[in-house]
């Protein structure tokens, strides 16, 4: 392929920021060691290439959902562990157990399919979430006995919000403490990180807020954006008073405006949420009309100068695109689509 031909979208990832912001959350962790939470593809921006920075700046433990997302990850850096927080179904042992990724096992059957083995896991454990994890009831009644546990963790509910939950869940994982083997404890989540030192215990596990996501108001003004959704003008036209623009004619010109059309849609993860709401380039090009599959109008009366194959910035800084659009953070990172070309910097 032509080394000089790009594709007409791109996510600009900020390095810097990525490792700022796991800076902050190992800071705000204390003593505890601080983690990264990668499923998703790294949260919609790259798992290698978040992989690879974080790593670089000294991040040792990763988490994934599936094996399926492990066995994309199969050269982890030196020194970095990796976790697979769904566990073990029957069909993953052949792959899980030739790995060299953990993995979280979360019910009775997914212990006693990996004891035998005797390899290394973590071990999830259901503090109030009532999602996936073992009851503290069977850890005291030695459903953990014969495992070789790393990290024994539970997952917060409510740890976004001021919530009666936040201590019951500490309290029911702090009375593990010292009940299991496990080399180390778990519990704080990005929001979690925010409710304080008492959270932290030896590791902590980020995700939202290592990619630019605000998760709690402590947070706010610490956490930098880490991607920018970036696109090239496919055309540029004045759209006449009186014409419309886009599918079902949604948005009517009143007087004659610049437009211009850039490569990138729904498709991409940027949804028909952002329409009327969405802007780009720090506020002064506003979406005109519908989103469409794979391309956005916008209003370029503030941009006298942008022609056709010029880039442009939709603006998404992530809580304030998810106050407008009504999507969260987590969708607004995780939906960002397979043809962004992402780039480093
Ligand atoms: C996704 C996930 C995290 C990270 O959560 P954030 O809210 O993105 O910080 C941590 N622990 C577990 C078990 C998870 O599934």
């Amino acid at each position: 392929m032509n080394r000089n031909w790009v594709t007409p979208l791109r996510l600009d990832l900020e390095k810097a920021a990525l490792v700022h912001n796991w800076r902050w959350l190992t800071a705000q962790s204390g003593q505890a060691a601080c983690g990264a939470a990668i499923k998703a593809n790294g949260y919609g921006l790259g798992a290698q290439g978040v992989l690879r920075q974080l790593a670089g700046a000294g991040c040792r433990d990763f988490f994934v959902a599936s094996w399926c997302e492990a066995l994309a990850l199969e050269d982890m850096p030196e020194g970095c562990a990796l976790s697979v927080l769904h566990g073990v179904r029957d069909e993953d042992m052949a792959v899980a157990v030739a790995s060299l990724a953990r993995p979280t096992l979360n019910s009775l059957a997914q212990i006693s399919r990996w004891r035998e083995t005797g390899k290394p896991c973590d071990v999830m454990i259901d503090t109030g979430i009532n999602r996936l994890g073992i009851a503290p009831e069977d850890v005291f009644g030695g459903a953990l006995d014969g495992l070789n546990i790393d990290t024994l963790m539970s997952h917060l509910a409510c740890a976004d919000e001021d919530s009666a939950m936040n201590g019951h869940q500490l309290a029911a994982f702090r009375a593990l403490a010292g009940r299991t083997t496990a080399r180390r404890l778990s519990l704080a989540n990005s929001a979690g990180i925010c409710l304080g030192a008492d959270y932290a215990f030896d590791l902590t596990r980020p995700g939202l807020a290592l990619y630019g996501g605000v998760p709690r108001a402590e947070a706010a003004g610490q956490i930098k954006q880490v991607a920018h959704p970036q696109a090239q003008i496919l055309q540029r036209r004045i759209l006449k008073a009186g014409d419309s623009i886009g599918y079902n004619a949604t948005f009517t010109a009143q007087v004659d405006m610049p437009v211009a059309i850039i490569n990138l849609g729904y498709a991409d993860g940027i949804l028909r949420a952002f329409a009327g709401v969405g802007t780009a380039e720090g506020g002064r090009c506003a979406i005109l009309g519908r989103v469409s599959m794979d391309l956005i109008a916008l209003d370029v009366l503030a941009l006298p100068e942008a022609k056709e194959g010029d880039w442009l910035t939709l603006d998404y800084a992530l809580p304030s695109t998810a106050a407008c659009t009504g999507l969260s953070q987590y969708e607004l990172l995780t939906g960002l689509g397979s043809r962004f070309e992402r780039v480093w910097r």
